[in-house]
């Protein structure tokens, strides 16, 4: 688990977390190959992958034709999961009120304050906030803003 996990409620049953095994396999050899080569160089940095049978399909993803899968093995990473990302989003902003972050929504940054060549702040709403070290974390937006 890594260190911030149990912080955000993993172990605990988290509700954003869903844990669900992931199946791959490979329709061709090669894609097979490319698989098996992916999954070991996981596995050495750590991850649980492992190689399986084709015949554990039908108790790993029930709602999977096992006709469907013509491969000679599986790779199976047991300890898969899909966040539910706007529940995580919620805690992660929860978790960092809590250490004291100050959360403002619908504020749009609309400029940065900048002295001399340094960024020291961000403007929005029509209110300064000036700040040691500002982060452009805006997404497909970042460019247009530092722009
Ligand atoms: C359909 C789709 C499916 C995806 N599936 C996956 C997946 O399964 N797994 C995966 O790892 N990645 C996936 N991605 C990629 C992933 O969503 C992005 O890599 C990730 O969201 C980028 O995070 P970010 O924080 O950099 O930017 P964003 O998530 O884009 O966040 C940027 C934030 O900045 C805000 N913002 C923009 N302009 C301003 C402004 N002027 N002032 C203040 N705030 C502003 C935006 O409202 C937004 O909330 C997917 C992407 C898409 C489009």
């Amino acid at each position: 688990m890594w260190p911030a996990a149990a912080e955000l409620g993993v172990g605990r049953g988290a509700g954003w977390r869903h844990p669900a095994p992931l199946v791959q396999w490979g329709h061709s050899e090669e894609e097979q190959r490319t698989l098996r080569a992916r999954a070991q160089r996981l596995a050495e940095w750590g991850h649980p992958c492992r190689s399986a049978d084709p015949g554990e399909l039908s108790a790993l993803a029930p709602g999977v034709d096992p006709a469907s899968c013509r491969a000679s093995e599986l790779v199976v990473h047991d300890d898969a999961a899909w966040y539910d990302a706007p529940l995580l989003a919620r805690t992660l902003l929860d978790r960092a009120a809590a250490l004291g972050a100050d959360i403002r929504y619908d504020s749009p940054v609309t400029a940065l304050l900048r002295d001399g060549e340094r960024v020291c702040g961000a403007e929005a709403r029509g209110r300064r906030f000036e700040a040691d070290h500002v982060v452009n974390c805006a997404g497909p937006d970042a460019g247009h803003i530092a722009a």
